[in-house]
């Protein structure tokens, strides 16, 4: 009899099919992929993997629901503007991201605005285009004020609160206890006063409290809880509560022993919710924005095995790209203990001959590290390692300049 494995196992891989020993792409073959990239490495994303993700959770959510693209998860144009024709609206995080949703074909109106730290130029941007700023801070209220005055045009706002609770079991927590992030729960009757006082054209709330997060019941009472904050808040908006934004955080799995997340919960208190707003909020729309879950599962990273080395018995696949273009999967953007994200070696995907061997790429660090000693198809020069899970938090979250390498290149197909 087999022993039995107890190690925490990778949720399978199973978005994307092989043909034959590839790994395949949005149909095409991993060495196709490869020549129409033009160089390695490279991240491809799948454009049938990200339209049936957001059928996927259309199909799981109530239909009132608003589904969003926070785009700091992949700012990649042409990326963007495919989200653009599914979602219902787009969250930039900075005026450039503005910009690339602005010309996404997004309708401005439905494109959201939060971040700590707004400059006077990015406000002057949102309220020309005519998109909802969630404010954080008293500041931002008077210099929409001005800005407004200004240009003659209404400055459309929502108060982004930080909750007087936190999202339970999340990867990074962004809400509760002091933060940067939000006007606190408890300042906000003031800044909503304030918000009247000026004449902003008040929309409602956005409250985020935290991302990743893989637990359904711990997403469901962090919706609750914050459906009951905006409820009592709104007593003292100084008009009707339009657009309700309860976050997301919704998580993948990337590492051994991480499962999938339960949409089912997460629909069904959903759907309470919109029953409860008909009444409470009758003229609220519920909004819910996503980032890595839209788009984190279509995509891989592939790296090019330039060198096999076998130091003191350790096998290590040294590739052409590394931390420098996925800092997530060397474990150094935001992970506590570094653990291994899904990785295959594509042009050898049907492989019976398997070994334990180390990932890494060509920067002179040990933080270069993007597979510490895993089971994988014996892999020579001139194979490609696939790192799963890379659609969101990869190109754009990585320090390309970092010892001056080239820069990634990005397909969507
Ligand atoms: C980062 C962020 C998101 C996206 O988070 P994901 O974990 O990628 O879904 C959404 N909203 C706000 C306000 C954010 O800061």
């Amino acid at each position: 009899m087999a022993t039995e494995k107890t190690l925490p196992q990778h949720a399978p891989m199973n978005l994307f099919r092989s043909a034959g020993a590839e790994l395949v792409v949005g149909g095409l073959p991993l060495a196709q992929l490869a020549a129409r990239a033009g160089s390695t490495p490279f991240y491809a994303y799948d454009r049938g993997l990200l339209t049936q993700r957001v059928a996927e959770l259309r199909a799981a959510l109530p239909q009132a629901v608003k589904l969003h693209y926070a785009m700091k998860a992949n700012p990649l144009p042409a990326l963007v503007a495919h989200m653009a024709g599914l979602v219902d609206g787009i969250d930039v995080a900075s005026g450039g991201e503005l910009a690339v949703a602005l010309e996404s074909g997004a309708d401005p109106h439905e494109i959201s605005f939060a971040g700590p730290g707004k400059r006077a130029t990015e406000l002057r941007q949102a309220v020309e285009a005519g998109i909802l700023v969630n404010v954080e801070s008293f500041r931002e209220i008077d210099l929409l004020a001005t800005i407004a005055r200004e240009f003659g045009k209404a400055a459309r706002v929502a108060v982004r609160v930080n909750p007087d609770f936190e999202l339970k079991s999340s990867g990074m927590k962004m809400g509760g206890g002091p933060k940067q992030f939000g006007i606190d729960a408890e300042q906000t009757p003031q800044a909503l006063a304030g918000i009247g006082k000026a004449g902003l054209a008040f929309e409602g709330f956005h409250l985020f409290a935290g991302s990743q997060n893989l637990k359904a019941e711990a997403i469901v009472e962090a919706q609750q809880k914050s459906y009951e904050l905006a409820l009592r808040l709104a007593q003292d908006a100084p008009a009707p509560v339009r657009f309700l934004n309860l976050g997301g955080g919704f998580g993948i799995p990337y590492f051994p022993g991480e499962q999938r997340l339960e949409l089912a919960p997460i629909g069904v208190n959903l759907a309470a919710l919109v029953e409860r707003a008909q009444t409470e909020l009758p003229q609220a729309e519920l909004v819910i924005e996503l980032g890595r879950y839209l788009v984190g599962e279509a995509g891989i990273y592939v790296t090019r095995v330039l060198d096999r080395k076998i130091s003191r018995g350790q096998v290590f696949l040294v590739c052409d790209g590394g931390l420098n273009h996925h800092l997530s999967a060397s474990g150094n953007f935001g992970q506590v203990i570094r653990k291994n994200y899904p990785v295959a070696i594509g042009n050898r995907m049907d492989a019976t001959e398997k070994e334990i061997a180390s990932v890494v790429g060509p920067l002179c660090t040990p933080l270069d590290l993007l597979a510490d000693r895993m089971e994988l198809a014996r892999a020579e020069p001139g194979d490609l390692v696939v790192i799963f899970q890379s659609g969101a938090y990869g190109a754009s979250a990585s320090p390309q300049a970092f010892l001056g390498h080239p820069p990634v290149a990005e397909v969507l197909v």
